[in-house]
């Protein structure tokens, strides 16, 4: 049999906080429970936000946590060309399109339309309706375009429903149905990097063979877009837990910019891992 792997996966665009705390403890003191592995991935494929700086201070504020994890560390960025390859794969599957709308058209043509789980949106699927020639003459205009996913075409090449399996907050696990179609046409590779945060999550998980995937209750309805890449290029589904969200003060999410909640604060102001811990009920 092989060991369960767990992985935490931050995105180096800001301080851990309380919430990430959470997450990376979860992750490893599940992996330690059943024996198995856990890594750390670097999630930076955002070049406008992601900084080495935050990369450096995320491995130290985990370590305070008395966390240790495998090395290398896998860093996104490193792996575009196996996003790449799933780009081609699901390409040659005719599931792909290029799309040329701006962020103001597509306000101007969705607004008033319905939305995804996110609240954004849905994309109105205006550049699904060009033609091959267009789309080509556009590329060799050298117009900047986003890769979306043909959601509907997509779904047609599912033969069962498709479901995962989550183990939520407890014991008990159960089988969900996914709903990947609640989101749209979402975007697979920006404008700025050939990929996307589903796209890289889906194919690195796979590759670094993650059979656990514990993170925040927020991504809870994009594991349906990650099932549906997972059917498309031919990879295991791994088991999910979605934890609880920590909120702050005023009830709201904590976002990496927050300072009173970010550990480096709290380690400033002498609190000990235990503390945080004990903060957490764990
Ligand atoms: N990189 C994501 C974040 O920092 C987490 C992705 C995941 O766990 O799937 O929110």
């Amino acid at each position: 049999m092989t060991r369960p792997v767990f992985r935490f996966a931050p995105s180096p665009n800001g301080q851990l906080h309380l919430g990430h705390a959470l997450s990376a403890l979860l992750n490893r003191d599940l992996a330690r429970a059943a024996g198995g592995r856990f890594l750390v991935r670097i999630e930076d494929i955002d070049p406008g936000r992601s900084k080495r700086g935050f990369e450096a201070q995320i491995f130290d504020d985990l370590a305070w946590l008395g966390i240790d994890w495998e090395k290398p560390v896998r860093r996104q960025s490193e792996h575009l060309h196996e996003h790449r390859l799933a780009l081609d794969f699901l390409n040659r599957r005719g599931v792909l399109y290029p799309c040329f709308c701006t962020r103001g058209d597509i306000r101007a043509a969705s607004s008033a339309g319905p939305k995804d789980p996110d609240g954004a949106p849905i994309y109105p699927g205006t550049c699904r309706h060009l033609t091959a020639a267009e789309r080509a003459q556009r590329i060799s205009r050298n117009e900047p375009y986003v890769l979306r996913l043909d959601m509907a075409r997509a779904l047609s090449f599912l033969r069962t429903p498709l479901v995962w399996t989550e183990s939520g907050d407890g014991e008990t696990e159960q089988e969900v149905e996914a709903d990947p179609g609640a989101w749209g046409d979402v975007v697979l590779a920006r404008r700025d990097v050939a990929t996307s945060y589903h796209l890289a999550v889906t194919v690195d998980d796979a590759a670094q063979g993650v059979t656990h995937v514990v993170r925040g209750k927020d991504l809870y309805h994009a594991t349906s877009v990650h099932r549906l890449l997972q059917e498309m290029l031919d990879l295991r589904a791994p088991v999910y837990r979605h934890h609880r969200i920590i909120l702050g003060k005023d009830g709201k999410k904590l976002s990496k910019s927050d300072g009173a909640e970010s550990l480096r604060v709290m380690r400033g102001t002498g609190m000990a891992p235990a503390d945080i811990r004990r903060l957490l009920k764990l």
